[in-house]
């Protein structure tokens, strides 16, 4: 739309209903398109931010809980071996992904409705 037609409308409108409420609604709606238009692909890329951060915790719980029992590459552990003295918090995808864990000496990952979140670096996996 024609960027001096809309001010002509807006400043019909003010005179209907008061400048202050016009306000009002133009910050309204600029709030809706931000929240209806927020990048996708940046929330992914918190989103996978943050589940590398738990992936992180789980690896590092995972060596933790080998060392502690014994436990050498190979060895299947749980997510409830880890839960009681491991993990500093419950972890939860913000995708909504389910945490495997895998064996030990292995990567844990997260597996979500848009695929699948990794640590991408060597941090916190021992070398197998
Ligand atoms: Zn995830």
């Amino acid at each position: 739309m024609d960027h001096g037609k809309l001010v002509k409308i807006l400043w019909g409108i003010a005179g209907v209903v008061g400048v202050s409420t016009l306000a009002a609604f133009v910050v309204l709606m600029q709030m809706t398109l931000q929240v209806t238009s927020a990048d996708p692909q940046g929330r992914a890329e918190a989103h996978a931010r943050q589940c590398r951060d738990n992936l992180r915790d789980l690896s590092a719980a995972k060596e933790r809980w080998a060392f502690d029992y014994g436990k050498s590459a190979g060895a299947e552990v749980g997510m409830a071996d880890l839960r009681s003295s491991y993990l500093k918090k419950e972890v939860a995808c913000p995708a909504k992904g389910t945490y495997v864990l895998g064996a030990v000496g292995t990567r844990p990952y997260c597996e979500y409705a848009g695929g699948r979140h990794e640590l991408t670096t060597e941090a916190g996996t021992a070398a197998p």
